[in-house]
């Protein structure tokens, strides 16, 4: 996997005020791995994924995809955005737009697509999420597993070099969680790069290659779900499982 590394952390750190959010990550994911971060609220998961997407600028450290710095700004900024397909924990679908426009936009504005193939391109992957029927809907109409399918399907029309995760299934109602981590599943099956920040447990142990778990801006272990949740290192995960588990 060092051979190979997709995504590249170093020496990151980042402070909100006097909070230090982001304390010297380390961190390496692998071309088609899977990685879940978990830990307990405010210890600087979200930050970490928008730091990896440059949503969030740090401070000292290097952020490298694909063996290249994150750039600045501008031109080569959206295109690195592009490479890196975000699914939030609430969907942040354009409420005015038709399943299928939603998931046309981007790849019309960023990658100059052509307006049909662009639209072939959706309905193949609402396909792929299961929603080939719902493509005229708006996404009020849909439920909110259905929802977060098409915001996955979204991120995946950009053709991402990797998907980050945050919470994904945080705001649905609990009979809706397990269609949404299915697709992630089938992704991660289709060796999609993921990290995924996630309470859940299961899919922590049925589909991630390694668990980060994070404390207070820090990594604390970084290790396969087996040893991670048989054997837990430090006292902050045992705490943690124990009121989780
Ligand atoms: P997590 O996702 O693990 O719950 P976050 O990365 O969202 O943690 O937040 C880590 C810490 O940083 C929290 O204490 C949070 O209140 C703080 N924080 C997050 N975003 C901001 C911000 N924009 N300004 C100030 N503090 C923030
Ligand atoms: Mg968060």
């Amino acid at each position: 996997m060092a051979g190979d590394a997709l995504i590249e952390l170093r020496g990151v750190n980042k402070h909100y005020g006097n909070l230090h959010v982001l304390q010297d990550i380390d961190l390496t994911v692998g071309r088609g791995e899977v990685v879940v971060v978990i830990g307990p609220s405010g210890s600087g998961k979200s930050t970490l994924c928008r730091a990896i997407n440059r949503l969030e600028a740090v401070e000292s450290g290097t952020i490298k995809l694909d063996g290249r710095p994150l750039p600045e700004e501008g031109r080569a900024l959206a295109q690195l955005r592009a490479e890196v397909g975000m699914v939030f924990q609430s969907f942040n679908l354009f409420a005015h737009k038709t399943v299928l426009a939603n998931i046309m936009l981007a790849p019309i504005k960023v990658r100059k697509k052509k307006k049909d193939e662009a639209a072939r391109r959706a309905r193949e992957l609402l396909d792929r999420v299961g929603l080939a029927s719902q493509a005229d809907k708006y996404p009020a109409q849909l439920s909110g597993g259905q929802q977060q399918r098409v915001a996955i399907a979204r991120a995946l029309a950009m053709e991402p070099k990797a998907l980050l995760f945050d919470e994904p299934t945080s705001a649905l109602d609990p009979e809706m969680i397990n269609e949404v981590l299915e697709v992630m599943r089938q992704l991660a099956r289709e060796g999609m790069t993921m990290v995924v920040v996630t309470h859940e447990m299961g899919f922590a142990r049925s589909a991630a290659n390694r668990v980060v778990f994070m404390a207070d801006g820090r990594i604390v272990e970084d290790r396969t779900p087996e040893e991670f949740f048989t054997a837990p290192r430090s006292e902050r995960a045992k705490d943690f499982l124990s009121k989780i588990l």
